[in-house]
């Protein structure tokens, strides 16, 4: 007999609501199987959910920052306190073990401290006598109904940089994250009304694309803010500022890690396994290609690669010890698997495969083992497209104008990182020898990495 899986319904307006005739599953991705059953917001529950924003908005912008902050520091503390729940909540539907759940929560909790500040940033100037007689001064306005799009890979943090500061700053919220792992973004929701967020000023929408341009269209709908995938992005963009939003729309990533020839190669092989397989490779700040300045770097950081993929255990999320867990969904298994399979056909050199791994227990989960690519090239796909896997390539070239001028090129905004000598030897100038730190006792910089980010 089919059993009856949990709804997952919207949060409108401080109650949980049914709304819409669509519907789809919510996977556990380390068993493969379906947990709960998703509803799918079509026009007219996103509309009552906007509506109910705008209903909340007069009051809200006029209560006083202090206490809108102030909610903000009671969430914190509501965060803190079921962290272990929102953790076995991701765990659960993204599959990231449960220290990265954590992690992703902290940097979450840390926005909603920032938000707390609202206050303070919301101050605005004022000049006298700019000219004869004339004063002149700048505030900050709350906007209205304020709304945000969500991906799937941090489905409590991603969130979290949206609402609280929308919010804290007298704005209504309607947040549609991801369907693919939705359920501690809404219990955030409810811990939000238990802080003392009154009814109507943040509500959740699941639902998919019908959802979006909903809100995309809404003419009550003021700014919205994305984060996901490139094309979606670009039509979260086009589509918004068409109908006269403000828009804000992050995209993909393809983070590249230069390795210098005098680098400390154990600590840029730590880096890496955390950079590269952390998450599962889903994270938009992960870095999936290695530039190796030299023959000599390139196979000292694929032995040391080698050595400590080969200790990393798999398996899932919930399990103690665990590195890595399983991959978000089927499909986004099999893509990734694909990549692999494209990698090997275009010449690149498979030294780690892990399209072969099992997990005991757990023939269904969407694990994928490990993959590392040696002589990966510029202009092979593995090389252009995001990935969002445990995938990790290395391409050599022979100096750092080269390094340079491949990252420049590709075609994703990318946070870049240079481990070298001469990087950590900078690092320490800027942070001590310029400021006078030196003959205070600060310690020698354990071998840290040089991160810099440009687009
Ligand atoms: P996605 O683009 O598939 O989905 C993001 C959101 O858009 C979801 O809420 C989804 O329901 C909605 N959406 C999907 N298709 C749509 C359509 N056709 N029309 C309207 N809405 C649609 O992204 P994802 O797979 O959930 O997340 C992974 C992506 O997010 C990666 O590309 C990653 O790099 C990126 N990301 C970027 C950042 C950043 O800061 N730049 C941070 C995290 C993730």
């Amino acid at each position: 007999m089919a059993t009856t899986l949990p709804t997952v319904k919207h949060l409108i307006d401080g109650q949980q609501v049914a709304g819409g005739t669509r519907s789809q599953d919510v996977f556990n991705p380390a068993t493969g199987q379906a947990e709960k059953r998703l509803l799918l917001a079509d026009k007219a529950t996103v509309e009552l959910a906007i509506a109910s924003a705008q209903a909340a908005f007069p009051a809200w912008r006029n209560t006083p920052p202090l206490k809108r902050a102030r909610v903000m520091g009671n969430l914190k503390v509501l965060l803190e306190q079921h962290a272990d729940e929102l953790c076995a909540m991701i765990t659960a539907e993204h599959g990231k073990v449960l220290s990265d759940s954590l992690g992703e929560l902290q940097r979450g909790i840390e926005n909603v401290e920032y938000a707390s500040y609202a206050p303070e940033l919301l101050k605005g100037e004022h000049s006298k006598n700019v000219g004869p007689a004339i004063d002149s001064w700048s505030e900050f306005q709350a906007l209205g109904v304020t709304a945000g799009i969500t991906p799937f890979n941090f489905p409590a943090m991603v969130p979290l940089w949206m609402w609280p500061m929308a919010v804290a700053c007298g704005n209504t919220f309607v947040l549609k994250p991801s369907e693919r792992d939705p359920t501690s973004t809404l219990r955030i929701a409810e811990l939000a009304l238990e802080a003392g967020l009154p009814p109507g000023v943040l509500n959740v929408v699941n639902g998919d694309k019908e959802a979006v341009d909903t809100l995309l269209c809404d003419p009550r709908v003021k700014a919205v803010s994305f984060v996901g995938s490139t094309p979606i992005a670009e039509y979260i963009y086009s589509e918004g500022c068409k109908h006269g939003k403000r828009v804000q729309a992050l995209g993909g990533a393809k983070n590249h890690a230069v390795v210098m020839p005098d680098a400390d190669i154990g600590n840029a092989v730590s880096a890496l396994m955390g950079a590269a397989y952390g998450s599962c490779g889903e994270r938009c700040m992960a870095i999936p290609l290695v530039v190796a300045v030299g023959d000599a770097a390139a196979d000292a950081v694929i032995a040391g690669l080698k050595t400590e993929i080969a200790k990393m255990k798999v398996g899932p999320g919930t399990a103690h010890g665990m590195d890595m867990g399983p991959l978000v969904t089927k499909p986004h298994l099999e893509k990734v698997r694909g990549y692999v399979d494209q990698g090997v056909k275009e010449g690149a050199t498979l030294v780690v495969d892990g399209r072969g791994l099992t997990v005991a227990g757990h023939a269904d989960g969407y694990f994928l083992g490990p993959c590392l690519f040696d002589n990966v090239k510029p202009g092979m796909v593995i090389y252009q497209e995001e990935i969002f896997g445990p995938v990790l390539g290395v391409v050599r070239v022979k100096t750092l104008q080269e390094a340079m001028d491949l990252i420049d090129a590709h075609e994703y905004g990318n946070g870049t990182c240079i481990f070298t000598r001469d990087g950590e030897a900078a690092r320490y100038f800027t942070d001590n020898i310029l400021v006078g730190m030196v003959g205070v006792n600060v310690p020698l910089p354990v071998p840290v990495a040089y991160h810099s980010f440009g687009g």
